[in-house]
């Protein structure tokens, strides 16, 4: 998967027979308390039980969006996917461990993806067991299921079985990610310029996905890329697994990559 989680780990913890009850009579009792949500439109199907129904429809207009806008900037989904929106944080933690292996998740990670899955924590559970996530900026949100939903059609169009474990390029997939959701441009446009200003602009790409700038600058470095190749050479990029690949196709090299980005980012800053 290619979530965006920091604490991440791969262990998967067997449930007993007993949680696994539990869980199960936890979930029949919220099936029983809200209402069902399903519904399909082309690319998705989306499966939100126990959501409170106008949140579930809200993430659904913001999953349209999403796809318009990704199919518009990368093509389209090769494959259809389930999306998973979850009442509770238990609820999203026994699925992302059902799925991944993940036991835990911290309290900022309210959405993960592989190339089929997308597992969202319900907004209206923000507010007392997620943090760093305001549920009441919608453009927010919207920008935050566009991220997750990139990795989703990244995962798709990658041969690689997890772009999750490619931490080499990293800095690439959540670039990535960042830029085409819009991110980059509601909350961390600025950023990459500061990172140089700071003195933490990043000497190897390996580096670029890592710090307080990393959102800025890995997005910043897509958007180099886009800007400075053109489109169908960053879409040609999402087959990459490889740093080595994605260089040779840009057909530079890392130290050369980081000096033009740097002078990109210094004459395409605002002020
Ligand atoms: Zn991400």
């Amino acid at each position: 998967m290619a979530g965006c989680a920091k604490d991440e780990t791969r262990t998967r913890i067997k449930q007993s027979t007993v949680s696994r009850q539990s869980a199960l009579i936890a979930a029949a009792i919220i099936l029983s308390a809200a209402a069902a949500y399903a519904a399909q439109t082309g690319t998705f199907r989306v499966h939100a039980d126990g959501v409170n129904s106008a949140v579930a429809s809200r993430l659904h207009a913001d999953l349209v969006w999403s796809e318009q806008r990704i199919d518009g900037m990368l093509g389209d989904f090769p494959d259809p996917v389930v999306v998973r929106v979850h009442p509770t944080r238990a609820a999203f933690d026994a699925a992302l461990d059902r799925d991944w292996g993940i036991a835990e998740t911290a309290c900022w990670m309210v959405g993960a993806a592989d190339d089929r899955t997308l597992h969202l924590l319900s907004p209206g559970a923000w507010p007392d067991q997620a943090c760093e996530h305001d549920p009441a900026d919608r453009d927010h949100v919207r920008a935050l299921v566009a991220h997750e939903m990139v990795h989703v059609l990244h995962g798709q169009r990658n041969p690689s079985d997890d772009i999750g474990r490619l931490t080499e390029i990293g800095w690439f997939t959540e670039g990535l990610a960042t830029w085409a959701s819009g991110q980059l441009d509601r909350r961390h446009a600025s950023r990459a310029a500061e990172a140089l200003r700071t003195g933490a602009a990043p000497d190897r790409l390996a580096d670029a996905w890592a710090g307080p700038y990393r959102y800025g600058v890995a997005g910043s470095m897509v958007a180099f890329i886009d800007d400075a190749w053109g489109r169908r050479a960053l879409r040609s990029l999402l087959t990459a697994t490889s740093q080595e690949e994605i260089l040779g196709t840009l057909g530079i090299d890392e130290a050369g990559f980081l000096e033009r980005w740097k002078a990109w980012v210094r004459t395409a800053a605002p002020g």
